[in-house]
């Protein structure tokens, strides 16, 4: 087995001339969604089209969080039939896609595990090539998609704030395989924390951050003027009694921080709990709700801006070459968030491209699998081995260096792009 290093990014895409039409069929089962998707590209030129594409999210609201083994038992119930319907509605029986892309890691291993082996079946019956994927990397090559709300596609080297449920992390990419991450979490993730501030509230539903986010909105918007203006740091008194400042310290008088930068996303939750034990809270008043939860979703975003301002400030020399940020995962469907970034956050040079995908691609889906598939086989021209297993825990500045990548052929290659 050969393991085919990164490719510089400017030999990447040298598709060659005539492709007459590639399908691609792409599986995601990494946490608690189910997902189908069939992707196409009619030619080398022709911009790469998400078909359709098929969820089913298990429900946790009453357990209060994602059990790993009852979300196996969703992607072991749920896959088969969801598959069986697409293949029937798409005629995939009789006109098989090219290629079986499928998320490897990281993950809950069972749910990966689900959804990995029933691609590796699938390459087997259509003996066609199969492409293990990272998760992370589908989050944010999902804004290669053209899209209709955005004029261009990233170009490298590019900036990607990568905003989930189980990942909060700022990475720089240089190539597809060429990774630099400036800013991870040093606890939770942003998801992850606001989902749990908000169940503290007594928030319900499934996506919880994503119901706070309706409920901040309910908020009059002279209301929601008085609440920006009350000041929750240590040493303010404020109406609410309520203390929220900004984690982790900034280097004083704007110097560049010298240290690894981090997010520190768990102390919001510790903030609320802290408030309702010392008030002996069961139940809030619908003001004081409404202004913490306002208050937290604010702070939280405050934060993921002042550390990624601190690593623009750290990695001036690289970032003056970026002209595209990116900001993908489940938390960038917000829309105070995706207002707070394209204002505040400040690059050396003005000229930066946003790309925030549309909603339903922010959260976990197969196109954006399926995406990064047909990337890594076009860039690096690699498949994986059918004997892969799924990664919990796969670095992200790791995608090439674990096993079971296998060079492909001119010949396969052609073959799977119907290159004639
Ligand atoms: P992902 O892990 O990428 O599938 O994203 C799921 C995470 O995104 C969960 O923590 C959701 O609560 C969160 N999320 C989804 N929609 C929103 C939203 N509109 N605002 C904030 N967080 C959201
Ligand atoms: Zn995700």
């Amino acid at each position: 087995m050969f393991i085919r290093k990164a490719r510089n990014s400017s030999s990447s895409v040298s598709l060659a001339t005539l492709v007459r039409s590639y399908r691609i069929l792409a599986i995601e089962s990494s946490c608690d969604d189910s997902c189908i998707a069939l992707l196409e590209r009619k030619s080398a030129s022709a911009p790469l089209v998400a078909i359709d594409q098929v969820k089913l999210t298990l429900n946790s609201s009453k357990v209060g969080g994602i059990i790993p083994t009852d979300a196996h038992s969703h992607h072991q119930s749920s896959l088969a039939p969801l598959l069986d319907a697409f293949v029937t509605k798409h005629s995939l029986h009789t006109s098989t896609p090219d290629l079986v892309c499928c998320t490897r890691g990281p993950g809950m291993v069972g749910s990966l595990s689900a959804g990995l082996q029933l691609a590796k079946g699938l390459a087997v019956a259509w003996n066609k090539p199969l492409i293990g994927v990272h998760h992370m990397l589908g989050h944010i090559l999902i804004a290669m998609l053209p899209s209709p709300a955005s004029s261009s596609t990233p170009r490298y080297p590019f900036l990607s704030l990568l905003c989930s449920g189980g990942h909060t992390m700022l990475v720089l990419l240089k190539s597809i395989t060429d990774h630099r991450i400036l800013v991870n979490t040093m606890d939770i993730a942003a998801g992850d924390s606001l989902d749990k501030c908000a169940r503290e509230l007594g928030i319900e539903g499934i996506m919880l951050a994503k119901e706070m986010e309706q409920y901040i909105n309910t908020i009059p918007s002279a209301e929601r003027d008085r609440f920006a203006k009350v000041n929750t740091s240590q040493g303010h008194l404020n109406k609410y009694n309520f203390k929220l400042g900004l984690p982790l310290r900034r280097p004083k008088h704007g110097k560049e921080p010298d240290e690894e930068l981090s997010f520190a996303f768990s102390g919001f939750l510790s903030s609320i709990q802290s408030y309702k034990a010392q008030k002996s809270i069961t139940e809030f008043d619908e003001e004081t709700r409404l202004f913490i939860a306002y208050k937290t979703q604010e702070k939280i975003f405050d934060h993921i801006i002042d550390r990624i301002n601190l690593a623009l400030l750290k990695h001036h020399d690289d970032i003056i070459n970026v002209k595209d940020f990116i900001v993908s995962g489940g938390v960038a469907a917000n829309k105070q968030l995706r207002n707070k970034l394209s204002t505040n956050c400040k690059f050396p040079d003005n000229d930066v491209s946003f790309h925030f995908p549309s909603l339903e691609l922010c959260t976990d889906n197969a196109i954006m699998i399926g995406v990064a598939g047909v990337h890594l086989l076009e860039e690096l021209r690699v498949k994986s081995d059918l004997s892969i297993l799924p990664i919990r825990k796969w670095p992200l500045d790791e995608i090439i260096e674990k096993d079971g990548w296998i060079d492909i052929s001119s010949d396969e290659y052609n073959e799977i792009t119907r290159e004639t």
